[in-house]
């Protein structure tokens, strides 16, 4: 860009098309688009994918890496096809060698792709676990929600996969044991008064402890806020 002074604000002509740039250009705009356009279309088809739902970390490298090769050269003037073309095939190629080094190595795969974390075991939130993910708790119980969970207690396990996606597998209706409630009507509202023979399960970490007058704060995760277990089947 020029010096301030020299710019004229809201010019129309460089707002539309550039200063230095015939009307022209458009055409080839055009034809610039429908190269990139196959191309992008022809590598995605041979890199073997069949579409994309959730993208892992290493997925959407390689997108975040074909993004601007792909998008530059159909409106910038000054970017050629071949260079870009150059980067969609060391891109994929790296892809490709990548996906035969994580199918052979293990310690390849982990790395590349993480490996799914276990959240939730017979009820609980598997604490130690959970400070490692970026994952919050609101999160998790959306999530949770979203599988028509209302209490951990119907959950027997819960898996973060590396996709992001969240494997839940239920406890049977009449095995459901107490558990802390996730709907935000309960879960904000934390108990004040307890009562003795009721379970009551730590909001922070779903431990379970019978009621008693001072609840103090839980062994497990140190916190100090407990809410009245629920023991419901999971309505479907
Ligand atoms: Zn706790």
């Amino acid at each position: 860009m020029e010096s301030g002074e020299s710019l004229d604000l809201f010019d129309v002509r460089r707002l539309l098309i550039g200063e230095d740039i015939p009307y022209a250009f458009l055409a080839e705009v055009i034809l610039r688009t429908a190269v990139m356009f196959f191309i992008v279309l022809i590598v995605l088809r041979l890199s073997g994918k069949r579409g994309i739902k959730q993208l892992s970390v290493f997925e959407l490298a390689i997108i975040i890496s074909l993004g601007s090769a792909a998008g530059d050269p159909m409106f910038y003037e000054d970017v050629a096809l071949l260079p870009a073309i150059l980067v969609f095939i060391v891109v994929i190629s790296l892809y490709k060698l990548i996906t035969y080094l994580t199918g052979h190595f293990e310690k390849v795969e982990e790395f590349v792709e993480g490996k799914p974390v276990k959240l939730i075991e017979n009820g609980k939130i598997i604490y130690k676990n959970f400070l490692n993910e970026s994952l919050a708790y609101d999160e998790l119980f959306s999530q949770l929600r979203q599988q028509s969970v209302s209490h951990l207690g119907q959950v027997k396990f819960a898996y973060l996969e590396t996709s992001g996606d969240l494997s839940v597998f239920y406890f049977p209706d009449d095995k459901v044991i107490p558990g802390l409630p996730i709907l935000p009507s309960i879960y904000n509202f934390p108990c004040k008064e307890f009562v003795m023979k009721k379970t009551y399960s730590c909001t922070h970490c779903g431990a379970l402890r019978p009621g008693i007058q001072e609840m103090g704060s839980c062994k497990t995760c140190e916190g100090n806020e407990w809410l009245l277990a629920s023991d419901e089947p999971r309505l479907r």
